[in-house]
């Protein structure tokens, strides 16, 4: 008899849902570690709309979907599983972890890493949704350089707006706020950001003009326009699956995010929640990093699983 944190038996040592810069990171280490690994493709990256993908480490520029490819690639050698299928319901059971797929199909294992992500919900601005990740940003980081010499807007409102046009201006001297109405900012923070150099706009803006590959000005309500080459704001986010919730996982306190100690573990024994589904500071090498962290820790646990005598 063996003492066990896991259930034994199972069709593959862990199911990974989620083949993006988290998923597949996790997947390598545990396809390396001599594990049997499905993982779940249920679609696009977050970040796949954009042309290119910055900051990181030996891939800067790349594509996304270039680095996706190089990641899915490199899983070839070793015993790892790539479907593409949903996995839409997912429940504990004796044997372990149950995904039910898309498909109808449903899959058990000991063990699972959630890597669904992110979804970014962007105010009903006309025309922002067609430019998103093309000319429409989130993250100065990720777009910022690019624009270092352009006219750029933040959109956004209270403390928001506020933080990420202080921001910008690290990368952008020819900086907007564009508030959309009122600015909700107090005395203070409009003294710094005129401090700054950034000027507040709180017209009521009508839409974005631009084509898929160029942004070229905000139009506002009152006829007017703000030629601009890129705009800024942070989305509402939401997780892209309701798994974690399903599974009864526990949430931050702000209720976004699946909460995760620090190697990835969430509160539901056997769950692993990795890359931009567990916290506001998202890049994809940092992603990345998590599904490494946790494929290390589970593999841990899986060994002391099967090699602890009762
Ligand atoms: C416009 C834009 C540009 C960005 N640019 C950059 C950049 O230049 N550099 C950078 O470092 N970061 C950038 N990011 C952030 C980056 O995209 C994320 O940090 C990164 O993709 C997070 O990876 P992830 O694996 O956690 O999640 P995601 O990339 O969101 O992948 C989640 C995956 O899970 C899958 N999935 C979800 N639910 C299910 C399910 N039920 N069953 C099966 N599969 C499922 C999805 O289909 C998806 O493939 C950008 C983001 C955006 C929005």
């Amino acid at each position: 008899m063996r003492k066990s944190p896991f259930p034994t038996q199972a069709s593959y040592d862990m199911m990974i849902v989620g083949a993006s810069n988290a998923g597949l990171s996790a997947a390598l280490v545990l396809g390396r570690a001599r594990r049997r690994v499905l993982v779940l493709d249920g679609g696009p990256a977050r970040n796949a709309v954009a042309f290119n993908s910055h900051s990181f480490f030996t891939r800067d520029g790349s594509s996304p979907g270039e680095v996706l490819r190089i990641g899915r690639e490199q899983l070839r050698p070793y015993a790892v599983e790539i479907h593409a299928d949903e996995a839409s319901q997912a429940r504990l059971s004796s044997n372990g972890l149950v995904l039910t797929l898309g498909s109808g199909a449903k899959v058990t294992a000991p063990a699972l890493v959630l890597a669904t992500g992110v979804t970014d919900e962007l105010p009903p601005v006309p025309g922002l949704s067609e430019l998103w990740g093309r000319g429409a940003y989130h993250c100065p980081y990720c777009h910022g350089w690019e624009n270092r010499y352009n006219q750029v807007a933040v959109y956004g409102q209270g403390e928001a707006g506020y933080q990420q046009a202080v921001l910008l201006h690290q990368w952008s001297p020819q900086l907007t706020l564009c508030t959309d109405g009122p600015a909700n900012l107090t005395a203070a923070q409009y003294e710094h950001l005129a401090h700054l150099n950034i000027a507040v706009l709180e017209t009521p803006v009508a839409a974005i003009d631009g084509s898929i590959k160029c942004l070229r000005a905000i139009a506002f309500r009152d006829g007017s326009r703000l030629p601009v080459d890129a705009i800024f704001l942070r989305p509402i986010q939401r997780q892209r699956s309701d798994l974690a919730a399903q599974l009864g996982c526990d949430f931050t306190p702000d209720g976004m995010y699946v909460q995760v100690n620090e190697t990835g573990l969430t509160s539901v024994p056997g769950v692993y929640a990795v890359g931009d589904m567990t916290g506001p500071f998202q890049q994809a090498i940092l992603a990345a990093a998590s599904g490494t962290r946790a494929a290390a820790a589970l593999n841990n646990e899986l060994i002391l699983r099967d090699s602890v005598l009762a």
